[in-house]
């Protein structure tokens, strides 16, 4: 098959970066485009040398509008307004979007969806293939373990992190109430502080550590009386996530309109 023309939205941001890098080794791709936000410095500069690449003869534009016309496909790691925005343009040009931006709220995710029944999207708080290994297993454990067993959510990432807890540590948590049967918008305890009493029986605990350059690091505790289960995952590079990334969008080429997660892609689900 034919390299796929794929763009990179927030092409100067760490994954934006990261993503060009992968796909400039990827023989399944060519780079076809990137854009940043309106402003941004890196506005005009050559793709290859912003991403510490031989330049590209390509440079970082601010209308998105143009670059949705001009490739086959988009990966998008960029801020929530941003990432609503973009996934109107993917309908309207009909261009499958992978979407890695966290913390969207209802309305920008509804975006997401109303732009999915016009083009395949895959949307993930976690690209890389061991999380997604991770919620499934959460899934089982949780599903096997009763209520005497807390469930508690650990997560650290850099210091430049703006959302929390990370869109992974919610899909975590996610997973486990899935597991119980239980819907985590009501046993999701996320804000401890204080005289907080005891722990209510079924709650689903989140903890948050910022810090340094921490890639990505998530532990789901059981915690049960005399014993205790700890399931860890540590992304030590950004690399993992630009990978999954890529994956997810040669698998979203062939798609029929539709909104995927990576369970889908790496056939999980
Ligand atoms: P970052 O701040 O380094 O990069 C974001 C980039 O988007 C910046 O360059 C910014 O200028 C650009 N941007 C903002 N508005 C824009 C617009 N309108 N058009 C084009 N570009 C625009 O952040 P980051 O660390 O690269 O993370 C980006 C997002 O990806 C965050 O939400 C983060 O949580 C998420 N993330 C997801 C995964 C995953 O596997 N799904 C992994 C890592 C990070």
């Amino acid at each position: 098959m034919d390299e796929m023309r794929i763009g990179v939205t927030g092409c100067a941001g760490r994954m934006g970066r990261m993503l060009l890098r992968v796909l400039a080794a990827d023989p399944a791709c060519t780079i076809a485009g990137g854009t940043d936000a309106p402003g941004s410095d890196a506005i005009g500069r050559d793709l290859g040398s912003l991403a510490g690449l031989p330049p590209l003869g390509i440079v970082v534009g601010e209308d998105p509008v143009d670059f949705f016309a001009s490739v086959e496909g988009v990966v998008d790691f960029t801020t929530p307004a941003a990432t609503m925005a973009h996934s109107e343009l993917a309908a309207q040009a009909r261009v499958p979007l992978v979407v890695g931006t966290t913390g969207l709220d209802a309305r920008q995710q509804a975006a997401i969806e109303r732009a999915a029944r016009h083009t395949a999207i895959v949307q993930a708080a976690n690209m890389s293939l061991g999380v997604n290994l991770l919620l499934a297993l959460v899934e089982r454990v949780a599903g096997s373990l009763g209520d005497d067993y807390d469930i508690e959510i650990l997560e650290m990432h850099h210091r430049h992190k703006v959302d929390a807890p990370s869109g992974t540590a919610l899909a975590l948590g996610e997973a486990a109430a899935a597991g119980r049967a239980v819907a985590l918008d009501a046993v999701a305890a996320r804000g401890r502080d204080g005289i907080t009493g005891e722990r209510r029986p079924g709650d689903i605990g989140f903890a948050v550590l910022r810090g340094g350059d921490v890639a990505g690091e998530h532990a789901v505790v059981f915690a049960g009386e005399g014993e205790r289960i700890e399931l860890t995952h540590k992304a030590t590079s950004r690399e993992v996530f630009a990978r999954g990334a890529v994956r997810a969008l040669l698998w979203a080429r062939d798609r029929g309109p539709g909104l995927y997660g990576m369970r889908d892609v790496l056939g999980l689900a």
